[in-house]
């Protein structure tokens, strides 16, 4: 597993710390690549703050980059602790830090986590991939495993929890963040869905919206 990579502009870095997600999107990548870029991204063992230092500096370390961005074969935010751990040091030549998300982080940890992410992150993209439960539920297939939950004795959520999860948390971070975007994946919906999930957008309070 390669913890660090670029893809096209070399002064962005993506950081991939985790194989582990919330969704089997029917669109993901990573289920026809074993990376991107020329990178590995499956594997073990996820990094600790040494490791992907180690993995930064090899770059050219943190100065080297304008923007850090949270991203990978899995959702960033299983790895919130080394988030925050890594931030201060991440920005510390001046880059920006983004994470790309499903949204599901409040819902992984089993309590708000915003505001500690607000603090680790300056921008998000979040992958809002459908204009209704039902449709989510399609093409996300979101679910989790009681092990995989941060803390013990949680119950696993029901199905239709993972997309309240994302209304939740977009609705939330326009406060919160210095740019916030919602996107979907373009083949996966009709043109009609691709304007309602615009539209739902716009009535969680987030205007920037990408069709990837
Ligand atoms: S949320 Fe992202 S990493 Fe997870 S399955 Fe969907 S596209 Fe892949």
């Amino acid at each position: 597993m390669q913890y660090a990579y670029t893809y096209g502009d070399s002064r962005r870095l993506y950081l991939n710390v985790t194989n582990k997600c919330t969704n089997q999107c029917l669109f993901c990548v990573r289920f026809r690549a074993e990376g991107l870029g020329g990178a590995i991204l499956w594997g073990d063992p996820e990094p600790d703050l040494r490791a992907l230092q180690a993995a930064v500096e090899t770059r050219g370390g943190p100065g080297h980059f304008r923007e850090f961005i949270w991203c990978g074969f899995g959702e960033p935010t299983f790895r919130l602790d080394l988030m925050g751990e890594a931030a201060p040091w991440l920005r510390s030549g001046g880059a920006k830090i983004r994470l790309d998300t499903n949204g599901h982080a409040c819902l992984i940890h089993g309590r708000d986590v915003l505001p500690e992410l607000s603090q680790a992150v300056d921008e998000l993209s979040v992958s809002l991939n459908a204009p209704n439960c039902r449709k989510y539920l399609k093409l996300c297939q979101p679910g989790i495993d009681s092990a995989s939950m941060p803390g013990s004795g949680r119950r696993r959520p029901a199905p239709e929890r993972f997309w309240e999860a994302v209304l939740d948390f977009l609705s939330r971070t326009p406060s919160l963040f210095l740019g916030v975007q919602a996107s979907v994946v373009g083949f996966a919906l009709t043109d009609e869905e691709i304007e309602e999930c615009r539209a739902l957008a716009l009535y969680l309070g987030v205007k920037q919206f990408r069709v990837r």
